[in-house]
C-alpha cells in the first residue's frame, strides 16, 4: 500500500479538482493521499468525500510558505481539523496577502506597459488562494506569453521585473498554528530550500517530519534527508508534488510512500491531538505576518 501526501488541487494552483486529484489517485493505485493546497485547506471535504466513495482514505493537509531566518521555506500540516477556527482565520488571512501581491505584480506588468488586469487573473484562478502559476496561465491567455515558462523567465521569477516579495510567517509560528489544529508539521522538499543546517532548530521548535521523498529529490537528496530524520527522530513523508497541468505534466504517480510512514504520522497525530486536549483551549498565538 502506497500514499502520495503531497498534492494541489485547483484551491490553489493545481488544476485538477479534488474529485479529479482521487481519479487520478485511485487510477495509480494509491491507497492514501493527502492535499495540501497552498495556504487553503478548502478542498479537503470534497477530497475526503470522494476517498471514501472510492475506498481509499485521505489526510487533510495544507503547504504554509514560511520563512526562517531570511530563508524561504514550506511547511506540511497533516491531520489537523480542517475546520478549526484558528486555521481558518489564519489561512484566510494568508489568502488575500496571496491576492495583494497579485495585485502588485499586475501593477507592476501595466508598469512594463504589458496590459492586464488583477481581475482577469481573479477570474482565471477561481480561488481564494490565487499565485504566480495563475498570472502566467493569464499571461499566457492574453497572448503575451507562448507558454508558462516564459512567463516565469521574462516576468514572475525571483528577481524578475513583475516579481514581488512574498510576506510569510515564521516557520515556528506555522508549526504552532498547525498544532493548534491538531495535526502534525513537516518540512516540504528541504532539497528544493537549501535549509538542512537549519533542520535541528526546527525539529527543536516543534518540526514533526521531513518529506523525504519528492519529485525534485534525487535519489541521493532523498538518502541524507532519511538519514537526518533517523538521527532526528522525526517522521518520514513523501508525495510526488503535483499541480495538474499547471507545472508540465501531472505528476502524480512519481513517488509513491510506503504504507508504514502513513501509520507513523497518524500515531504521531493522535499524540498531537492528546497533549492538545490536555493543555484545553490554549491561547491563540499571535501570528505576525512579516517581509
Ligand atoms: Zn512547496
Ligand atoms: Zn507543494
Amino acid at each position: 500500500m502506497f500514499a502520495d501526501l503531497h498534492i494541489h488541487s485547483r484551491f490553489s494552483d493545481g488544476t485538477y479538482a479534488p474529485e479529479e486529484v482521487v481519479a487520478e489517485g485511485r487510477k495509480h493505485g494509491f491507497a492514501v493521499l493527502a492535499l495540501t493546497d497552498h495556504d487553503t485547506a478548502e478542498g479537503c471535504a470534497a477530497a475526503a468525500a470522494a476517498c471514501a466513495a472510492a475506498g481509499m482514505e485521505f489526510i487533510p493537509g495544507v503547504e504554509l510558505t514560511a520563512e526562517q531566518d531570511g530563508h524561504e521555506l514550506h511547511i506540511l500540516g497533516y491531520g489537523f481539523d480542517p475546520t478549526h477556527a484558528l486555521l481558518l482565520a489564519q489561512t484566510e488571512q494568508f489568502q488575500g496577502v496571496r491576492q495583494q501581491r497579485i495585485r502588485e505584480m499586475v501593477a507592476r506588468l501595466n508598469g512594463l506597459n504589458v496590459p492586464l488586469e488583477a481581475d482577469a487573473v481573479f477570474a482565471l484562478a477561481n480561488c481564494r488562494a490565487p499565485g504566480r502559476p495563475h498570472v502566467a496561465r493569464a499571461l499566457v491567455a492574453a497572448g503575451v506569453c507562448s507558454s508558462l515558462d516564459e512567463a516565469f523567465e521574462r516576468f514572475l521569477k525571483k528577481h524578475r521585473p513583475a516579481w514581488v516579495p512574498k510576506f510569510k510567517i515564521s516557520a515556528t509560528d506555522a508549526m504552532e498554528l498547525i498544532h493548534q489544529a491538531g495535526g502534525a508539521a513537516v518540512l516540504a522538499h528541504p532539497g528544493l530550500n537549501r535549509v538542512d543546517e537549519m533542520i535541528p532548530d526546527l525539529v527543536s521548535a516543534g518540526l514533526d517530519g521531513i518529506e523525504c521523498f519528492h519529485t525534485k529529490h534525487s535519489t541521493a537528496t532523498s538518502q541524507r534527508y532519511l538519514e537526518m530524520a533517523d538521527r532526528l527522530g522525526v517522521l518520514v513523508t513523501g508525495g510526488s508534488d503535483c499541480h495538474g497541468m499547471n507545472k508540465g505534466q501531472p505528476l502524480l504517480g512519481s513517488i509513491r510512500l510506503p504504507y508504514l510512514h502513513v501509520e507513523q504520522l497518524k500515531r504521531r497525530v493522535a499524540e498531537i491531538r492528546t497533549t492538545a486536549n490536555r493543555t484545553g483551549a490554549a491561547p491563540s498565538p499571535a501570528i505576525h505576518l512579516h517581509p
